[in-house]
């Protein structure tokens, strides 16, 4: 008798320490890497032409004409409403942010592919703004589903938008990327996530006077030799990178920002889009994401005269000239 109790009560404490070491394990999977030490891009506050980021690779290029809008992904719904709902962009929240960003017209709206953090707010943003949203295949059906004028964009394309030239390319998607077939002909909003599928993926280069700038969404190789889009500064996506080797950082560096050019990089898709823009931006859990191993691999990668900023939200970003002043 006195065995079994014995028995018992060790039983009990593996069990309890079984326990402690699953919740706290779970706890640290749950923690976020800081980004607080890196340095940040200043912020300007003249009413020529300025550029906003969103958070994800959501940016609005503005000048006092219009604005050039790529993804415009801002609702940002929260994990239980992706998990648990049909989501839809809020109309509201859109005309707010964009608002506060001096937008008053929209030419369009570029979907870098249609997975719901890319693809979920543009016709939102035509609704509220005008203009068309523009993209592959998958995200004509859910501006035809939105309702909203949409123009298909394939690699290769050069549209104008206002002052803006808009050159687009293909863009693979972060390696690792689920749901990457097409978008069904069924497709309705409000749609669950699983909905929004990935299309195939554009990245763009942008030009405004002697400004030049390129935008990777993804983390994946570009579909030509960038060499031939020359750029000041690049947004690059460093969503999934730190989970990657370090031979494929080096390759997607070389392809992206070596072949532009650009002396100034500002990583975007780094951040937890399930959060609201309100908040702060912090990166993801490390269980989902490395993106502290993603930006030392970039600072590593770098040769010495190119500059990493992170970008900011809430302010129109200072750019080098011939960008800005
Ligand atoms: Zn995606």
């Amino acid at each position: 008798m006195a065995l079994i109790s014995y028995l018992r009560s060790w039983a009990l404490i593996g069990a309890l320490l079984l326990a402690i070491i699953c919740v706290s394990g779970g706890l640290l999977a749950l923690r976020r890497p800081s980004m607080a030490d890196w340095p940040r891009l200043e912020t300007q506050s003249g009413d020529g032409f300025g550029v906003w980021f969103y958070g994800t690779s959501s940016l609005a290029f503005v000048d006092r004409d219009g604005a050039f809008v790529l993804d415009g992904f801002v609702s940002r719904p929260s994990i239980g409403r992706i998990i648990f709902s049909r989501i839809r962009a809020d109309d509201t929240l859109v005309r707010r942010t964009f608002s506060s960003s001096g937008v008053g017209s929209v030419y369009a709206v570029l979907t870098a592919h249609s997975h719901y953090d890319h693809a979920m707010d543009a016709a939102a943003v035509v609704r509220q703004f005008g203009g068309e949203v523009w993209g592959t295949a998958s995200t004509a059906k859910i501006a035809s589903a939105e309702g909203v004028a949409h123009r298909l964009v394939s690699a290769g394309d050069v549209l104008q938008a206002g002052g803006f030239t808009v050159r687009v390319f293909g863009n693979g998607h972060s390696p690792g990327g689920i749901a990457m077939d097409d978008i069904g002909d069924d497709f309705q909003v409000p749609a669950k996530v699983k909905d929004y599928r990935y299309g195939g993926g554009l990245g763009l280069h942008l030009t405004r006077d002697r400004c030049r700038i390129m935008v990777i969404p993804s983390s994946g190789m570009p579909d030509r030799d960038l060499a031939a889009y020359p750029a000041d500064v690049i947004f690059l996506s460093i969503a999934q990178l730190g989970r990657q080797d370090a031979d494929y950082v080096r390759r997607y560096y070389d392809a992206t920002v070596k072949a532009s050019g650009a002396r100034l990089v500002v990583p975007i898709h780094w951040d937890d889009f399930t959060r609201p823009l309100a908040k702060p931006l912090v990166p993801l859990p490390y269980m989902v994401e490395r993106t502290d191993k993603a930006m030392r691999y970039i600072m590593a990668i770098k040769d010495d005269d190119v500059q990493v900023r992170l970008s900011v939200v809430g302010s129109a970003l200072q750019l080098p000239a011939p960008c800005n002043g």
